[in-house]
């Protein structure tokens, strides 16, 4: 039988953790899917249904280009909305282009039931240690609430680096240094260090910046590729921007029941997915005074497009400017960043006006 090679979709920089806890934990080689690029989208697309969600396009491409790089075992996320059911048409796709590969389809497993997991990891690799496993899958999700940390910060400071990709480059480092982190003591230090010297990077940040919040769908909005690296555009336009949706907000601290309150004006019911916390961060932002908001998500996101009718009455009765995104293999760049303009200038006059 072949050496396990295992692989897991692109999803921005968790891709860290994921081949921590696969190669620590779960004891099995593991094959990094290359960079996304428009070869990605573009093989994803031309074995997908056309009018599928784009992460599915995206996780398709990257496994074909996984496969090509040696992965023999793919990994499915498993899902709170139809990407549950992803894993099977996936797999049965991959099948009739004739990829002989093992699957292992995590919507299986269940979030209420974490031995579930177990018996995943266990159908990857039969000598898995439970102790093991257990003991990484903590240290992983510290690195994941560390990464989000680092990150948040980041993308709330860089749009006012003096030095041209002093951020990136950090950001880099860091990520590099978690992979050869024992232990929690050596991974809270390696954290702490790295957060140290991003706060001391230099910034020109002026008192009252712009301040844009991103919202929207989950895929979209954690992988920079999807979004077309729409945080770095407007960075480059001197907006700190905010993003709570992310890894360690959503899934590890689970603030649901509170979010159903907070909105209890705008929306009585979960519509699934990321839309409730599109619909609470939205109404944070109109309360804190933001100067905007950008809503991201894939063509036919349903759970986003339920959340866009109340996100534009919280638009109305706070007067906050939303711009709305939709994002599918066809998407056009410069119909991105003349989108993008033209908000900016919009909100920088906005801001004049209210001087
Ligand atoms: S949240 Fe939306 S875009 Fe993401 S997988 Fe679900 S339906 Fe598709």
């Amino acid at each position: 039988m072949p050496e396990t090679k295992v692989s897991f979709p692109h999803l921005g920089s968790y891709c860290v953790p994921i081949e921590y806890l696969f190669t620590r934990g779960v004891g099995v080689d593991y094959v990094t899917p290359p960079p996304i690029t428009r070869r990605t989208l573009e093989i994803g697309s031309r074995y997908s249904p056309d009018t599928v969600c784009a992460p599915f396009k995206y996780n398709l491409g990257n496994y074909i280009e996984t496969i090509e790089a040696g992965a023999n075992t793919l990994v499915q996320t498993g899902g709170v909305c139809r990407l549950g059911y992803y894993g099977e048409l996936h797999e049965q796709i991959l099948r009739d282009l004739g990829y002989k590969v093992r699957f292992v389809n995590m919507a299986r497993a269940s979030y209420s039931n974490p031995a579930s997991f177990y018996s995943e990891f266990l159908s990857i690799n039969p000598d898995l240690s439970l102790k093991r496993v257990a003991a990484v899958l903590t240290l992983v999700l510290k690195m994941v609430e560390h990464i989000d940390a680092f990150e948040s910060y980041m993308r709330n400071n860089v749009g006012f680096e003096c030095e041209e990709g002093s951020f990136d480059r950090l950001h880099q480092d860091f990520l590099a240094s978690l992979s050869a982190v024992e232990s929690h003591k050596e991974l809270s230090a390696i954290s702490k260090l790295y957060m140290r010297r991003l706060k001391e990077l230099p910034i020109n940040r002026p008192k009252n910046p712009l301040r844009v919040g991103i919202i929207g769908e989950y895929y979209t909005i954690m992988e920079p590729f999807s979004n077309h690296f729409m945080e770095k555009s407007l960075a480059r336009m001197g907006i700190a921007v905010d993003r709570w949706i992310n890894i360690s907000n959503t899934l590890l601290h689970n603030p649901s029941k509170k979010v159903i309150t907070h909105i209890k004006d705008y929306a009585k019911y979960d519509m699934g997915a990321t839309a409730m916390f599109s619909i609470d961060k939205a109404l944070e932002f109109a309360k804190k005074h933001y100067d905007g908001i950008i809503h991201v998500k894939s063509f036919g996101c349903t759970p986003e497009i339920d959340a866009m009718t109340v996100l534009q009455n919280i638009s109305n009765d706070y007067k906050i400017p939303i711009l709305y995104f939709s994002f599918d293999s066809q998407t056009s760049e410069t119909g991105i960043q003349t989108r993008l303009e033209a908000f900016y200038d919009m909100i920088v006059m906005r801001k004049e006006d209210r001087k």
